[in-house]
């Protein structure tokens, strides 16, 4: 046996991934809130519990994400970039690729080289538009929950065009639009456009020069509406893995024998 655990401490989340080996065997989330390094620890306690072992049987702990710094548990912790081409790199079976990460508070982008390396990198944390906070935004807008929102896309008759660049304005303009009586259904599939563009746009050059297959990772990456937006605005077919949130924490556990 040979547990290790990955601790993703993001804006919106905390993820937690006990591997065993290389093999996962459980995986939490729960919000961040104040108080991270006590909920990241009762994930812990939680996952140990249920697999019938102890923090003894623990080899150690990486933590990763904007609040790596707060759990003093960790015998390391790595960014979140390092982490995110670690677990994703390991899934694609070690080929190259590129990755478009959407999280609560930015969208980035990572081309990994055929080694594992990260050889391009852009992010976009100045606005939240195209991060998951927008989807979080639209959600109470609309009074509908987030993981609805795929399935509604696939109902709309027409795809309303969001054009605001910046949230703010983006929330007067999903006001106007539910006040000329638009359904949620369209806003929410013009919303997956909108998000499919601004990845789009910070891919930029990177897409020209193609690295491999195209994951899309992350909390929003759940929704398989998203996904389809991006293979439009993309043209190229977008993969995502089973339970991409939790990729970061994975490629954190993964960074303790390195
Ligand atoms: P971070 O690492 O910054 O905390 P995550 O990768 O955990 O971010 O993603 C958080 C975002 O994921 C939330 O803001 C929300 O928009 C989105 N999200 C969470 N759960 C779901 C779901 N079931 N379906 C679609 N989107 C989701």
């Amino acid at each position: 046996m040979n547990f290790k655990i990955g601790l993703d401490l993001g804006s919106t989340a905390i993820k937690m991934v006990v591997l065993n080996g290389e093999e996962v065997v459980n995986r939490k989330h729960v919000p961040t809130a104040p108080g991270q390094e006590v909920r990241a620890q009762k994930l812990i306690d939680e996952a140990l519990a249920e697999l019938g072992i102890s923090q003894n049987h623990i080899h150690g702990i990486v933590s990763t994400g904007y609040g790596k710094k707060l759990f003093m548990g960790a015998n390391k912790h790595i960014d979140e970039i390092t982490a995110n081409a670690l677990g994703l790199f390991k899934s694609n079976n070690g080929e190259a690729c590129t990755i478009i990460n959407i999280g609560g508070q930015d969208l980035k982008v990572l081309t990994l080289s055929d080694t594992g390396q990260v050889v391009d990198f852009k992010m976009n944390d100045k606005c939240a538009a195209g991060t998951g906070r927008f989807f979080e935004l639209v959600a109470r807008l609309l009074d509908t929950p987030i993981e609805d929102f795929e399935h509604l896309s696939r109902f709309a008759e027409t795809e309303l065009e969001l054009n605001s660049t910046c949230v703010v304005f983006a929330e007067s303009e999903i006001v106007s639009l539910l006040a000329k009586g638009e359904s949620k259904d369209s806003i929410i599939k013009g919303l997956h456009s909108s998000v499919a563009r601004r990845a789009a746009g910070l891919m930029g050059h990177m897409l020209l020069q193609g690295q491999g297959v195209i994951y899309l990772d992350g909390g929003p990456a759940q929704n398989k509406g998203l996904v389809e937006a991006m293979e439009d605005e993309l043209l190229c077919e977008v993969k995502v893995l089973p339970y991409p949130q939790f990729t970061v924490a994975y490629g954190a556990a993964l960074a303790l024998d390195l």
